[in-house]
């Protein structure tokens, strides 16, 4: 950084007393101002310090499933997103050729992989659902296009760029997180957040990145080492395996079936349930589970592969525009007539 010792100690200290802040219900912290303007980033020294071969393992690193069960406060407040016609921009263009995609799958020919775990009436639930969301957006959608353009979009690694994206998403807004790839890609030779760049890049500027999100210094740590041993483990290729892709550092279940089920296309992967997913299932009587983990196996008992993707996105978009975490806007939802819940939750649940 340009700072002296005594400006890169204070700005140190404004961010600290800025994240302390956020996390006690304050505001969330912004750039100092002498963190803004977009500059290439220098090279770092390459921390070797976990470097026996062996993945480091930080002390950070139970907060991940922590920050994934955590996030509905902060995505709860996520703005519905314009309907399908605005196609205003490629990314939306995309966003909407996908949820086409995604949300007109013939769910009267599909089968539950197991008949005796199915809920009653699951078809006429996910078919209401696809029609709401074949008409309405959610931030998710944004999100999910990236992870999908990212393959076409000439970058030289794109499930580490992806992996990147998801670590930030972690209890943050998606749109929120997309602005933090944008200020990474603005940064990077070529707008390419790859290994390399994120391998050499100092941890300071990475941080300074990604400081839009929460968590940031605890993020831009594990994208750090997520680069250092991606590069140095797996000769800059993301292990597409869900298990190995856990062992590093920041990702979760949730992130890691994300990476392997959207980047790497792989539809038999674990399905993704966050927050959003876990809640409304949870009000549907899908199940009755405390964390999202619970959610995803007792879902895994019966969803049919081919809905394994749509379905997440399906449920995470209604809880993010209808189905809240407080005061859920039963009145508007497509499918009160089906909901075991419906007009019956004025609390947090
Ligand atoms: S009816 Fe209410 S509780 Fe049930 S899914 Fe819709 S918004 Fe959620």
């Amino acid at each position: 950084m340009d700072d002296g010792d005594n400006g890169e100690e204070s700005r140190k200290l404004d961010d600290f007393f800025a994240q302390f802040a956020y996390q006690k219900g304050g505001d969330p912290p912004q750039p100092s101002d002498r963190s803004l303007g977009r500059r290439p980033l220098k090279k770092a020294r390459t921390d070797r310090s976990g470097g026996s071969g062996s993945p480091a393992k930080p002390k950070a690193e139970k907060l991940t499933v922590q920050m994934e069960e955590e996030e509905e406060e902060e995505e709860a407040s996520a703005p519905k997103m314009p309907k399908a016609a605005d196609k205003g921009s490629s990314v939306l263009s995309e966003r909407d050729r996908l949820r086409e995609k995604n949300f007109s799958i013939d769910v009267d020919s599909l089968e539950p992989l197991d008949d005796s775990a199915a809920p009653d009436n699951w078809k006429e639930i996910v078919s209401k659902l696809q029609e709401y969301r074949y008409e309405n957006a959610a931030t998710v959608d944004d999100f999910h296009a990236f992870l999908v353009g990212l393959q076409s979009d000439g970058v030289s690694t794109p499930h580490f760029t992806a992996l990147v994206a998801c670590i930030l998403s972690v209890q943050c807004r998606d749109e929120v997180a997309l602005r933090a790839m944008q200020t990474l890609k603005d940064r990077s030779p070529g707008g390419d957040v790859n290994v390399d760049f994120i391998y050499e890049a100092p941890l300071d500027d990475i941080e300074d990145c990604v400081r839009q999100c929460n968590f940031y210094k605890t993020k831009a740590k594990h994208i750090k080492e997520c680069g250092r041993l991606i590069k140095e483990r797996y000769r800059s290729q993301v292990p597409s395996d869900a298990n190995s892709l856990k062992e590093l550092p920041g990702v979760g279940p949730k992130i890691a079936y994300l990476v392997q089920s959207v980047s790497f296309g792989q539809q038999d992967s674990g399905i993704v349930v966050d927050t959003h997913a876990h809640r409304v299932a949870n009000r549907l009587k899908w199940c009755n589970t405390k964390h999202a983990e619970q959610t995803r196996k007792a879902l895994e008992g019966w969803v049919p592969v081919d809905l394994r993707i749509p379905l997440p996105l399906l449920l995470i978009g209604l809880g993010q525009n209808i189905c809240v975490t407080r005061s859920p806007k039963c009145g508007e939802c497509p499918i009160s007539s089906l909901c075991p819940s419906a007009g019956k939750i004025s609390s947090p649940s």
